[in-house]
């Protein structure tokens, strides 16, 4: 197997699909390669597109904000998307570039191995759950994955652009982040890690 940053290099050139045509650069995953928590957006915006970096817009706040409150820095977790090209003036990712997308998405997600993989909104919920699943009936429940645990929640933008930090959404992400910190606290630990060698 490669390096995440190997896989990041080819990426950064990739023409599979119309959105390498509009953007500014492709903005593959960050975070700590040995991360065991994940999460998986929908797609580059505005800021993440000149960034090159996922979620550093004011939903990237929001995630940082929700998770230090489980006691997490983004710089300690996986932060990847769906689609790694921003789609044109911020408009849903189509069914092509999606499945264009899906192996880099797929790959990144073998090289980091995390136990568990938050999924935020819609996209990123279906692209691991299925076509038909909505978000607002699976949110803070686990659904096993491929030997990993998958917890969808709110995409942070959903709850900016809705009612914000005092809404019902809000205390719905809040309580699933609750859910991802019990999640990563049960995981199974590594034998090493058990014995207490290291
Ligand atoms: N929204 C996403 O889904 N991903 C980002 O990287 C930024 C905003």
């Amino acid at each position: 197997m490669r390096t995440i940053e190997e896989a990041a290099l080819e990426a950064s050139t990739c023409t599979r699909c119309r959105l390498s045509q509009g953007r500014t650069q492709v903005v593959y995953g960050v975070g700590d390669p040995n991360a065991d928590l994940m999460f998986i957006g929908e797609g580059p915006g505005f800021h993440e597109d000149k960034q090159g970096e996922p979620f550093v817009g004011p939903a990237g706040q929001l995630l940082n904000q929700v998770l230090g409150e489980i006691g997490l820095r983004r710089e300690q977790v996986y932060i990847n998307n769906v689609v790694m090209c921003r789609p044109p003036g911020n408009r849903d990712p189509l069914p092509d570039e999606i499945d264009a997308c899906k192996p880099w998405l797929d790959e990144s997600i073998e090289l980091i191995d995390p136990s568990v993989v938050v999924t935020l909104g819609n996209w990123a919920t279906r692209f691991v759950l299925g076509p038909r699943v909505s978000i607002s009936r699976v949110r803070g429940q686990r659904f096993p994955w491929n030997r990993r645990t998958v917890i969808p929640t709110f995409h942070p933008a959903a709850i900016l652009h809705g009612g914000g930090q005092a809404s019902k959404q809000m205390e719905a992400l809040r309580s699933d982040f609750q859910e991802i910190a019990r999640a990563l606290a049960e995981r199974p630990q590594p034998v090493e890690e058990q014995l207490g060698l290291f």
